[in-house]
């Protein structure tokens, strides 16, 4: 096999390449050998000094590699040292990169480039390289190497090894034998290059020494590699259809998100110029989902959220994140989903997805053990992984699981997710905006009841969004009507549009549609829009003036303290101002984060505040409600009628306390009726009382 392959002419190419144009590269790998043993050669190098020998390389990988690593022998220092190398070429033309999709026959056995997400990484194994078989007729050791899956066996001893040449059951040595280490990986399809809703395709990629290990799932990369087919199997049968796989040859990382995004010349005075427009603000609400009516606050967030503030790294080592969070919660068909898949289709690097996981992955991440791994374990990305850099929405995230619950604390805050199980030990990166939407486990949102007892998520989980807006679907004559126009006036715009292109006699002219049209047009298309966040995130970023940071510190020193007995605030809101008035600024492309963008900031936490965090008996606003689930003067209420309970069952005979009784003596100390049931319903929820007999009450002890 391997004399096959050796073509001294091609040899001789190849070293004369390299001694011209890599000797040096090939010194300061030497000098680091063994731990690099890759030599990196870029393609263009070899198209550029010898057309027809990168041609060669693209059609005939398997031979061209092989003869340049033959040649990398022959090299000077290679020789006195004996080195080894891997010849990785790298930065292959346009031309030959593939969509995954596109995968097809006649690409087999040529190198290709395909660019993706890394979904799963199984653990770096061990694989046989050259086996070493022991005769059991003459003890000769002879070798054999592997150059496929399945072990190759000798079935006689070979006289040309030094064996006796007979039919023999040989034993395989594996200490005499050598190892290479490999690694799989399932690259998966760049979600901005899929079409509607469509799955996104994969491919498995084997890899191997020097490369393994150093793949994350989550990791946007490049792999140059050779395609291949791999025979499918069902039990011991083997089958003709075959999977796609990829040898790596070599593997680019593609770091930066907003890079993708080409910004000219030209865009970049467009940008500054509209950045200066006083109206900048309303006009990029405008071009948000603008067949979705109303929901102006909303959108204004979506907008914030785009922009994103600053994430810090301290000189301490602590990660602040800048990303901003964001979560929906209402009513049924009140266009939450509609809006997620907006920002999804707007957003470089946004991923899509719904809470009810489809892959054991879920959300975050997870090791499993599949058919992937071969019997081993695999790590997996969830969407937030896969969502690196950009925005993952998250439809329905009240339907969970629980382990994704249980991880989505450290992927919100630190933006990071562990794994630790069956050897497998990782820390991946979720450095995304989450945009969730959630609907009531009743149906319908209720004002009166607690967030995280409408939709399933703990409270401690809901402080780290820093925007929760509740969308509540109630009927009223004016907006019903503007609402019923806006929809019929948008179908009726898309009707005459399907008319004009489609219909062979149609009465209606292009004036028409585009009046139509005029409501649902965004001010900037989406396309813009892109590269205009990419500038501003790639370009700005403001400083908070003395004037704004005091403007925050008073507003939140004095809503803590504007009532005794009510913590408006935690410092995690203080946190939640600063990165939206970043963002503020950076939408006006301003260096500055300016008053105007930290009253910008108050305005729209207050706005949901005012939604959802409100105390509706005291009407003050108190972020209790949403931490712990009841505000302080609930809580104190049911403090008062515990203490009450306490009384009358030490009083009692039987050591329990009357319903009515309670409701009573709580009246006396001036509570309503109707609140102090309430109180003893949630109580006996909570499981702080009990009822043994009806309508009696005990205390449980702990
Ligand atoms: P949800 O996810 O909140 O249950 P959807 O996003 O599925 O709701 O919306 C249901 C339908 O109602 C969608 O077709 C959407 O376009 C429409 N709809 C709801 N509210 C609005 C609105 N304010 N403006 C325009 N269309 C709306
Ligand atoms: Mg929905």
């Amino acid at each position: 096999m391997v004399q096959l392959l050796k073509d001294n002419s091609l040899v001789a190419s190849w070293q004369n390449f390299f001694e011209e144009n890599y000797k040096s590269e090939i010194e300061t790998v030497a000098l680091e050998y063994p731990e690099k043993r890759s030599l990196i050669v870029d393609y263009w190098d070899i198209d550029r000094i010898d057309p027809k020998l990168a041609e060669e390389l693209i059609n005939q990988p398997y031979k061209t590699i092989f003869n340049a690593e033959e040649a990398l022998k022959n090299i000077d220092v290679a020789v006195e040292n004996k080195i080894i190398l891997h010849f990785r070429v790298t930065n292959l033309p346009d031309l030959h990169k593939i969509i995954i999709r596109k995968i097809r026959a006649n690409h087999l056995g040529k190198l290709k480039a395909i660019e993706g997400l890394v979904k799963k990484r199984t653990e770096v194994r061990p694989k046989l390289q050259v086996a070493a078989f022991l005769c059991q007729k003459c003890g000769a050791v002879v070798k054999v190497e592997q150059d496929e899956d399945i072990l190759k066996e000798p079935n006689e001893c070979f006289e040309d090894q030094g064996g006796c040449g007979r039919v023999s059951s040989l034993k395989l040595l594996t200490n005499l034998s050598t190892f290479i280490d490999s690694q799989k990986i399932e690259i998966q399809e760049n979600p901005e290059g899929l079409r509607g809703g469509a799955q996104p395709e994969k491919i498995s990629v084997y890899l191997e020494d020097d490369l393994v290990g150093e793949i994350a799932p989550g990791d946007r990369v490049v792999v140059n590699g050779i395609l291949h087919s791999k025979q499918r199997r069902r039990g011991t049968f083997r089958l003709t259809s075959f999977d796609k796989t990829m040898e790596a040859v070599s593997i680019e990382n593609q770091q930066l998100a907003f890079e993708e995004v080409d910004v000219t010349e030209e865009d970049e005075k467009e940008i500054i110029k509209i950045s200066k427009d006083p109206e900048i603000y309303n006009n990029m609400r405008k071009s948000m989902a603008p067949t979705i009516y109303g929901m102006d606050v909303e959108k204004d967030a979506l907008v914030l959220q785009l922009f994103g503030g600053l994430s810090k790294k301290m000189p301490d080592g602590t990660y602040i994140r800048g990303d901003i969070h964001t979560l929906f919660v209402g009513d049924p068909g009140t266009a939450k989903s509609q809006m997620l898949n907006y920002l999804a289709k707007l957003a470089p690097r946004s991923i899509y997805a719904s809470g009810k996981a489809s892959s054991a992955a879920g959300l975050t991440a997870a090791a499993v053990r599949d058919e992937f791994g071969e019997g081993q374990w695999t790590l997996e990305a969830g969407a937030l992984v896969l969502a690196d850099m950009g925005i993952a929405c998250i439809d329905e995230i009240d339907k969970m699981n629980d382990q994704d619950r249980s991880s989505l604390h450290q992927a919100m805050e630190q933006q990071e997710i562990s794994v630790a199980k069956a050897g497998i030990n990782a820390t991946l990166k979720s450095r995304c905006a989450i945009l969730a939407a959630a609907n009531p486990k009743l149906g319908r949102f209720d004002e009166f009841m607690p967030i995280h007892e409408q939709i399933n998520m703990p409270p401690a989980l809901l402080s780290r969004f820093d925007l929760i807006f509740s969308i509540i679907d109630k009927p009223s004559m004016e907006k019903d009507k503007e609402l019923a126009t806006h929809i019929l006036h948008t179908h009726k715009a898309g009707e005459v549009f399907e008319n004009i292109t489609k219909s062979k006699k149609s009465k209606y002219n292009k004036k028409e549609k585009d009046f139509l049209m005029e409501n649902v047009m965004p001010i900037f298309d989406p396309e813009f829009l892109r590269k205009y966040v990419a500038y501003a995130k790639r370009n700005i970023f403001p400083v908070m003036s003395d004037d704004a940071l005091e403007i925050l510190k008073n507003y939140y020193v004095n809503f803590r303290n504007s009532s005794v007995d009510s913590i408006p605030f935690t410092p995690r809101q203080l946190e939640a101002f600063v990165r939206l008035a970043e963002a503020s600024a950076r939408i006006r492309l301003s260096e500055e984060v300016t008053i105007d963008d930290a009253k910008r900031a108050i305005s729209t936490i207050d706005q949901y505040l005012r939604r959802v965090g409100m105390d509706r008996e005291t009407g003050k606003i108190d972020i209790d409600i949403i931490a712990t689930g009841i505000s302080h003067s609930q809580h104190d209420r049911m403090r008062t009628i515990m203490d009450i309970i306490q009384r009358l069952c030490d009083e009692s005979k039987d050591g329990d306390a009357a319903r009515n009784e309670i409701i009573i003596e709580a009246e006396t100390s001036g509570f309503a009726a109707d609140k102090v049931k309430e109180a003893l319903d949630r109580l006996k929820r909570n499981g702080q009382i009990y009822e043994p007999v009806h309508n009696r009450y005990k205390i449980t002890e702990y």
